[in-house]
């Protein structure tokens, strides 16, 4: 007897790349269902090249989400950052260009030009559609930003709102080769639990502190220890300078605090258990531009 015949699943890796803040992390967050990267209006805030994996019945797409190119190559943690950035483009089917809605910057532009440059096929994925209030705007936006530029197909998205999302997933299955999935259903990441709770405390950091530390903290794990009942968690809060200690605790240790109760929250909410949390801030000075401090903060490929 004849078999019905399904299409053979597509898989492949999508390197989704773009300048600071169009939106990256967000996108593949809600394209994985699961928050693997974390999101805020401050640049830098991803650091790592991070696998969000999503699995369908028509297949299995790896999407690679990367820090943004820095143009400063100095400090120890910029040359980590690029390095996470090109390598992002090795080894993948398709680049996915994002941009914001309305806009094609000089930094757009150079992200273009280096998508065009590993000679991997390309989409253009324009994001925050949500902003657009006049929609009809659209059309010549998208007309001007493909003229003279090669996509091999252009979706406009609101990764926030969830528009566009599956005619996105669609679209790169479509251009994917066939190929069985790599990695099990459930699989959403190739990070651990533990990394994630790091970048969830990290990401209060960004969020609730002003412009005061971009590129100067980051968050180590001291402890982990869970029982049925409660997963203890302490961690630390480095930053370079004792100026920057003073910012991030805080009025009597307000500030602290504050950033604590929240991931707390964000790190129950995602790993759905209860959990306790103690943070502690100290200084080790310029770490950023420390090979072997980097290395012990996590920041290894
Ligand atoms: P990345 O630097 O490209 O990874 O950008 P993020 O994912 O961290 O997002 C940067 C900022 O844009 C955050 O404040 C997001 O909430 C916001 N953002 C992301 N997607 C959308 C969207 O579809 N619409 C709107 N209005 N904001 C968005
Ligand atoms: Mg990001």
């Amino acid at each position: 007897m004849k078999e019905v015949d399904t299409p053979a699943p597509r898989t492949g890796q999508v390197a989704i790349i773009g300048r600071p803040n169009v939106g990256k992390s967000t996108l593949i967050n809600a394209l994985v269902g699961y928050k693997v990267s974390i999101v805020s209006p401050k640049a830098q805030t991803t650091r790592h090249r991070i696998l969000g994996i999503s699995t369908r019945d028509e297949g299995q797409i790896v999407y690679v989400d990367t820090p943004g190119l820095h143009q400063d190559g100095k400090r120890a943690m910029n040359r980590y950052m690029n390095r996470a950035a090109r390598g992002a483009l090795v080894d993948v089917q398709l680049v996915a260009l994002v941009i914001e809605a309305g806009q094609w910057r000089e930094e757009d532009e150079r992200a273009y030009a280096a998508a065009r440059e590993s000679g991997v096929p390309c989409v253009l994925v324009i994001n925050k559609v949500d902003r657009i209030k006049d929609k009809a705007a659209l059309l010549p936006f998208i007309a001007t930003a493909t003229a003279e530029r090669e996509f091999a197909a252009v979706f406009p998205v609101s990764a926030e709102k969830g528009v566009g999302l599956q005619d996105l997933e669609r679209g790169l299955l479509k251009l994917l080769p066939e190929g069985e999935p790599q990695h099990e259903a459930d699989e959403v990441t190739d990070r651990s639990e533990r990394f994630i709770v790091t970048e969830l405390i990290r990401e209060q950091l960004m969020r609730q502190l002003g412009d005061e530390l971009p590129y100067s903290g980051t968050v180590a794990l001291d402890l982990w220890e869970e029982d049925e009942r409660i997963l203890r968690i302490a961690a630390t809060i480095w930053v370079e300078r004792e100026g920057q200690k003073a910012i991030v605790v805080g009025a009597g240790g307000s500030r602290i605090r504050a950033i604590g109760t929240s991931a707390r929250l964000a790190i129950e909410a995602q790993l759905e258990r209860k959990v306790f949390l103690q943070l502690w801030c100290k200084v080790r000075s310029d770490w950023s531009d420390d090979e072997a401090a980097l290395k012990r903060f996590g920041y290894t490929e």
